[in-house]
């Protein structure tokens, strides 16, 4: 009946509820690795620079009303967005056949693609997505929810703290014709481990010769190397080599705005043609569920796309972000190994990419560090790198000593 009192009670989700448990303690020394989000030194959100000029702009433009925008989003927002991770060079934006949407960030991008590929992919048996083993915890509600059946494909290799490069190209050998794998674009979450190109490369090789079908997910382009066009090599390689794809791309961590749901998903057709017959499906399925997508952030980054001075700032805000990350990682894997000679080799630590590293921590030494040390991270052993900072990795780096030993 409609007291919903027989609704079950579904448990909160884990990262929003380590975050809550963090605020909630009051020891001082408290360091929060859970949650995804870019901190400065200071351990505080940080407006990009660049973000608050463009906003300044928008202030003052007298023209800008709030006006419904198409279903399909701001159009000079979609196409500079296509360009930042296909390149600019791109022969499929060239020859007209990518559509870009406008979404609800990242996880509308993978959520409008999921059920695009329900209702259109040409499934051959039952509709299935290929997940990496681990990945983004989210990918499998988001697939769930549109009757998409996630199954786990190998990557992460606990030996190793590495890839699991032959069990990946190995699945992609042994899966049926024409399956969808979802990929990660680059600063795979929540590993930290990437594919070398010449791995991309067998990676592409393996998914041509099945006809399969490369859904990928770039949540973090220039977050893992500091440059844009590095981070969306494995990408414009595939694009190159005409692999049936599409991208959901999230301007969350690369502009810092993660709270204004910006995002947009591009899909690739063997032909202009095809690409018209898909964008008029994505507007009507848009048009159900969000029937236009917020206006203030693809304004800010469409600003901050297409003007040359605002787009160089960006790169420069992006390398703050990415380089102080890097920092840290270099300094933790330096305390571990030289200071603290802490059991056991951490070199991992420097050689994953992203916000993310794997430490290889088992779960009772998470609870661990949870309960003794007031350190906050999710029980898979990840840590958000931007979580670090000058003033509380040492006090890390002996907690996590100390927890190893
Ligand atoms: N995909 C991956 C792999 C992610 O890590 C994230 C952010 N945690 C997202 C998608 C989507 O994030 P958002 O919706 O904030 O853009």
């Amino acid at each position: 009946t409609a007291s919903w009192s027989s609704v079950p009670l579904a448990p909160p989700d884990s990262i929003f509820k380590l975050s809550a448990a963090y605020k909630a303690d009051d020891y001082p020394q408290k360091v929060n690795l859970g949650v995804g989000a870019y901190r400065d030194d200071n351990n505080k959100p940080w407006v990009l620079p660049v973000v608050k000029k463009a906003t300044g702009l928008l202030l003052n433009d007298p023209s800008l009303d709030h006006e419904y925008l198409p279903i399909t989003g701001l159009p000079e927002f979609t196409s500079a967005a296509a360009k930042l991770i296909l390149g600019a060079e791109s022969a499929a934006i060239r020859e007209g056949r990518t559509v870009s949407v406008q979404t609800i960030s990242g996880t509308g991008a993978n959520h409008l693609g999921a059920l695009f590929l329900s209702r259109f992919y040409n499934w051959n048996g039952p509709k299935q997505i290929y997940l990496s083993d681990p990945t983004w915890a989210n990918h499998y509600a988001i697939f769930k929810n549109v009757g998409i059946e996630p199954i786990n494909y190998p990557y992460y290799d606990a030996k190793t703290i590495g890839l699991n490069f032959n069990g990946f190209l190995s699945s992609l050998d042994s899966a049926p014709e024409g399956s969808v794998f979802l990929l990660h674009a680059c600063a795979h979450n929540p590993t930290g481990v990437d594919p070398t190109s010449e791995q991309w490369e067998k990676l592409a090789d393996a998914i041509m010769k099945r006809n399969h079908f490369a859904f990928f997910d770039c949540a973090y382009q220039g977050f893992a190397s500091g440059d844009l066009d590095r981070d969306a090599s494995a990408v414009r390689y595939f694009e190159q080599r005409g692999v049936p794809m599409l991208v959901c791309q999230s301007f969350a961590k690369n502009a810092g705005l993660y709270g204004e749901r910006v995002g947009c998903l591009h899909v690739v057709g063997a032909t202009k043609d095809a690409a018209d017959r898909v964008k008029s499906q994505l507007s009507v399925l848009q048009r159900s569920e969000i029937s236009n997508p917020p206006s203030h952030g693809a304004r800010l980054v469409s600003l901050i796309l297409t003007d040359a001075s605002l787009f160089e700032e960006w790169k420069r805000d992006i390398q703050t972000m990415a380089q102080r990350i890097i920092s840290m990682r270099k300094e933790l894997h330096r305390l571990l190994t030289e200071e603290l000679h802490t059991p056991g080799n951490w070199d991992h630590i420097v050689n994953q990419i992203g916000m993310f590293s794997f430490t290889g921590i088992n779960p009772a030494q998470c609870e661990e560090l949870v309960k003794g040390a007031h350190v906050y991270l999710t029980g898979n052993g990840r840590i958000s790198m931007a979580g670090l900072n000058t003033h509380n990795i040492r006090y890390f780096a002996e907690s996590l000593d100390k927890v190893v030993r």
